[in-house]
């Protein structure tokens, strides 16, 4: 999952950054209003965290520019202290949720799982499909009760396709959300990581889920 970050304050934004990163997220940021502008109309990000004091043009701008244009991904504000008629300006110009500075690592993730969960139409913080599970609050995943290790890139795109579950998702989709827009990318590299998941989550069991390779279109995750 893709985050785009957007904070001009700089030691927040880096400490968020490493949180995020931390958990699972490919972060993009951005430290003014138009940067952000651009990064949200342009990238395939799965949320986004917004500052609403920002240089160059401010977050509620930002936010009302994003819905009147159609870009409807999860979008949690930051709002400034005792400012109550910010969250309400906010919300009404699109937010889905918003946290009052200071706040703690922990509810800003939290809450970011719950919007990207609810974005997928997923009520549960363990997602679970046949005998895997991936629980998106610990980022541990299991397969038949046995824990399983993987890669960053391959929780990344093992998060995404347990997301949608039962949806063909293209290549280019999975390249474009487990990569942050500065990275090298190569979709050929899905491939492999999609093979390495196939053989760490083997199970012989009959509830056993299974990505199934839809020639010349992409993937999709198998329920049992
Ligand atoms: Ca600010």
């Amino acid at each position: 999952m893709r985050i785009l970050l957007v904070e001009d304050d700089t030691l927040l934004r880096t400490q968020l950054r490493t949180a995020l990163q931390g958990a699972g997220y490919s972060v993009d940021e951005a430290d003014n209003g138009r940067d952000a502008q651009f990064l949200g109309e342009t990238e395939a990000v799965d949320a986004v965290v917004l500052d609403l004091g920002l240089p160059v043009v401010d977050g509620l701008t930002v936010l009302k520019r994003w819905r009147a244009e159609g870009h409807n991904m999860p979008v949690l504000i930051l709002t400034a202290r005792d400012n109550w008629h910010e969250k309400v300006a906010g919300i009404d110009a699109g937010a889905d949720d918003y946290l009052t500075k200071p706040f703690h690592l922990e509810e800003l993730q939290a809450r970011l799982r719950a919007l990207i969960r609810r974005a997928s139409g997923l009520a549960s913080a363990v997602l679970q499909c046949g005998d895997w599970s991936l629980d998106t609050r610990s980022g541990r995943v299991t397969c038949a009760g046995q824990p399983v290790a993987l890669t960053a890139h391959e929780f990344k795109v093992l998060d995404y396709l347990m997301h949608r579950p039962g949806v063909l998702v293209s290549r280019a989709e999975l390249t474009e959300h487990i990569y942050a827009q500065d990275f090298d990318r190569d979709s050929n590299t899905i491939e492999v990581f999609v093979g390495r998941l196939r053989k760490k989550l083997q199970s012989p069991s009959a509830h056993a889920a299974r990505i199934e390779t839809v020639r010349g279109m992409g993937y999709r995750l198998v329920p049992p």
